[in-house]
């Protein structure tokens, strides 16, 4: 049903909240560490998705060792909570030497570099240096095609050399069905592999390669010449992996709960209090995100029928095409986000359905 009033009072909710269903998180957590496990390779669970130190001792608990995070702060959030190998994956940036020489000194830090100078600068405070390749989504990275570039980027790490070879293959997110995904994991794993040979052919021995976006680790099996998988989002899912077809709608495991605060034109209107600050403003085809129906102590169906067609700040506007809803001012309702990402940073901590609050490393 579509009112989840119980649950709101049963957890205390008067304002939005990410709700989050940890025997959901756990399963696809366990799921994606045996598939790294049957195919031999390390899970590096990305953590900027829930940012959560309690989800990423969910992670622990099922025989994770270490993290990606996207910045530093959150590096040393989580190494406070006991971990000491982490991968911060984002361009090093050089103004945060000093902080890097800190937490450097006192664990496993990894960082991405894409230029000569910012991997000697990289190396310099003592993090393992990682080259960050470009497999096609052209954000950051060298090419992998770009054999001097990355010569001269593995030639810039002093002894012991870079870490390893890293990528994020982005565009999975535009491919639609199975067959379009596996096809971008074939060339990320093709490309991949050259890099490998030219950083290799460069220092002389092989190095590690690092792949990592969750709709090419969900959907393939095989990882043949990769090393480590850092998926993120794996852990909630969302909406937009929802519709690629990369899950299941049982493995949706965040969702907005939040007041309607507002019937209008027959109940065809609803408004909830969920707004741009809750949800962020990513949108698909069919709105800002969905309302879910709740069946204790489950959610339950996505209701693609009810989408949420504008969003202003605090507010979202909700369309009922025959007003057929019943609900009223005061209801509570849970909505499944475009993305889960941006919907966990905007909303920290966040509660478990059975009243858990979790534990927020509480920095971007
Ligand atoms: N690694 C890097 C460098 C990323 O930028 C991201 C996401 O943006 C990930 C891993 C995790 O990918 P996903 O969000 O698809 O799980």
């Amino acid at each position: 049903m579509l009112a989840a009033n119980a649950l709101a009072d049963r957890l205390g909710v008067t304002t939005p909240v990410l709700l989050v269903i940890e025997e959901r998180v756990r399963a696809n957590i366990a799921r994606m560490a045996a598939k790294a496990a049957a195919a031999g390779v390390r899970l590096r669970p990305h953590a900027k998705t829930h940012q959560s130190l309690t989800v990423a001792r969910w992670c622990r608990e099922a025989g994770v060792d270490s993290l990606t995070v996207s910045s530093l702060g959150m590096a040393a959030a989580f190494a406070a909570d006991g971990w000491n190998d982490i991968t911060v994956a984002v361009p090093f940036s050089p103004r945060e030497a000093g902080a890097v020489r800190e937490l450097a000194g006192r664990m496993r830090l990894g960082l991405l570099a894409d230029h000569p100078a910012v991997a000697a600068a990289a190396a310099d405070c003592g993090a393992r240096v990682w080259l960050k390749i470009d497999v096609g989504y052209g954000r950051a990275g060298v090419r992998w095609d770009d054999a001097p570039a990355l010569t001269a980027l593995a030639l810039a790490v002093p002894s012991p050399g870079p870490a390893g070879i890293l990528t994020h293959a982005g565009q999975s997110y535009a491919a639609r069905g199975r067959a379009e995904v596996l096809a971008v994991h074939a060339a990320q794993s093709a490309r991949m592999a050259a890099a490998h040979d030219t950083v290799a052919a460069a220092l002389g021995r092989p190095v590690f390669v690092s792949i990592g976006d969750t709709p090419t680790c969900r959907t393939a099996d095989a990882f043949p010449g990769i090393d480590e998988l850092r998926p993120g989002n794996f852990v909630y899912y969302d909406r937009m992996q929802f519709a690629a077809g990369i899950c299941g709608e049982s493995e949706l495991a965040a969702f907005v709960l939040c007041p309607v605060v507002g019937v209008h034109d027959g109940g065809r209107r609803l408004v909830l209090h969920a707004g741009a600050v809750h949800l962020s403003k990513e949108r698909d085809g069919a709105g800002y995100g969905c309302l879910v129906e709740w069946d204790d102590p489950a959610p339950g169906r996505l209701r693609p029928d009810l989408p949420l067609v504008s969003l202003s700040q605090e507010l979202a506007v909700v369309a009922d095409g025959d007003g057929g809803t019943c609900l009223r001012p005061g209801d509570a309702v849970l909505v499944a986000p475009v993305h889960s990402c941006l919907a966990a940073d905007l909303l920290p901590g966040g509660v478990t359905s059975t009243g858990r609050r979790l534990a927020s490393a509480g920095l971007r």
